[in-house]
């Protein structure tokens, strides 16, 4: 079977653009670092760009691990049951020791959001906890930012079919390229400067936060009346970030969030979902979930429902929240009107929460501190960190400062 060479319907000087991003803005890569990308298959033409931006900047080595949708497929159709309570924990236990050598991460998105769609969830969720767990070593150097480390994405053909249904596929391709090129701010003459005043315009937001120093925020909307409290200690992040190796990388392109550690113990109230989750080869529509004392103690969906109640039961902290983020209605993501089912885009359109894991890096001294020490100050942790939306043009939110006073932050999606 021979297939049509769908890269053609992508902008050849613009991915190079964002080749030349996600190496310089996204990494930041040094001289002599190496470099651990992972990618679909369908994204060799961006990882050969970055490899060739990667080694210009002057990069050790450059290694790639690809995965493929038909041989991921051919496993859930024929491999041995029991096979799916294993992961190659080897390869986790190498990149682990790749980041611990100094290596940077670059993991490219965009794979088939429902390529899990078909599939037995209760398989479906042995292989994720199982890849969780035999991943955790080699992520907790991603999430406590001991590297540099970026999340990029190409139009995938299998997602740009599902994003724009009725087009013909390389229709669908072109206009999902272009709307990633855009979110990614390539498309200015200077992409690099424009990540710099990007950054400074979500620096002014954190800080601003992080001067008033509010307890909880109060979310209301259609569906949901949520109160977040936040984590003692807590700290405002978004656009760049400096890991603990020195290096500044803006761990997302695109990014439009300022986010923070939620307090485990304290979140209270009902809320629901505005967007679809794409988790993990599956789409959970429509969810709605009731907190009491931090805990997720109700939870339901119209679509994904037991892949979602799977997913909560994954450890003690998936009931829990490890973040949360403000994104204006108004973002360039959400204005463009696209629903990506993809939550490195759907997350920068939309208010966000997360379940599970949270940043060590929105602690204020956050590097210097424990695990025990991170807990105490009310830090989740778990072996999962999803994202989902809950923010939309019907959303106010208020801050509730330390003497119970309320401030307005967003009203109907907006900063205030
Ligand atoms: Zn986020
Ligand atoms: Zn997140």
């Amino acid at each position: 079977m021979t297939l049509p060479d769908l890269s053609v319907s992508i902008d050849p000087a613009k991915l190079e653009k964002l080749a030349e991003v996600a190496v310089k803005v996204g990494l930041r890569l040094q001289e002599g670092q190496e470099l651990v990308m992972t990618a679909p298959l369908a994204a060799l033409p961006l990882v050969r760009l970055i490899t060739k931006h990667a080694y210009k900047a002057g990069a050790g080595i450059v290694t790639t691990f690809y995965a493929d949708e038909e041989t991921t497929l051919a496993r859930y159709a024929h491999a041995p049951d029991a096979s799916f309570d294993q992961a190659p924990g080897w390869l986790y236990d190498g990149m682990a020791n790749a980041f611990e050598k100094g290596a940077a991460r670059l993991a490219i998105a965009g794979d088939n959001p429902m390529m899990l769609a078909g599939q037995d969830p209760a398989k479906v969720a042995r292989a994720n906890k199982a890849n969780s767990i035999a991943y955790k070593p080699a992520l907790e150097h991603v999430s406590n930012f001991d590297i540099n480390w970026n999340i990029c994405s190409y139009p995938n053909p299998s997602w740009a079919r599902l994003v724009f249904p009725d087009l013909p596929i390389a229709e669908a391709v072109e206009k999902l390229a272009e709307a990633i090129f855009a979110a990614s701010r390539v498309n200015d003459a200077d992409p690099v400067a424009a990540w710099v005043a990007h950054n400074a315009e979500l620096r002014k937001r954190s800080s601003w936060l992080n001067g008033e120093r509010f307890q909880a925020l109060h979310f209301t909307g259609p569906g949901t009346d949520l109160t977040v409290g936040l984590a003692d200690g807590h700290e405002w992040h978004g656009g760049a970030s400096t890991a603990k190796n020195g290096i500044t990388c803006n761990p997302n392109i695109p990014t439009e969030e300022v986010f923070t550690t939620p307090h485990a113990l304290k979140v209270e109230g009902h809320v629901s979902s505005t967007k679809p989750l794409s988790h993990q080869g599956t789409l959970i529509d429509n969810i709605q979930v009731r907190f009491e004392g931090g805990r997720i103690i109700e939870a339901k969906a119209s679509r994904g429902e037991e892949v979602l109640l799977k997913v909560l039961d994954t450890d003690e902290g998936a009931r829990r929240l490890g973040e949360v983020a403000l994104v204006p209605h108004s973002s360039p993501i959400s204005a463009s009107g696209i629903l990506f089912y993809n939550t490195l885009f759907d997350e920068n359109a939309s208010c966000h929460i997360a379940l599970g894991q949270c940043y060590s890096k929105c602690f204020l001294n956050g590097a210097s501190l424990t695990p025990n020490e991170i807990k105490a100050q009310g830090g989740n942790s778990s072996l999962i960190h999803i994202d989902w939306m809950i923010g939309s043009d019907k959303i106010d939110i208020d801050g509730i400062s330390a003497d119970g006073m309320k401030v307005p932050v967003m009203r109907k999606g907006e900063w205030a």
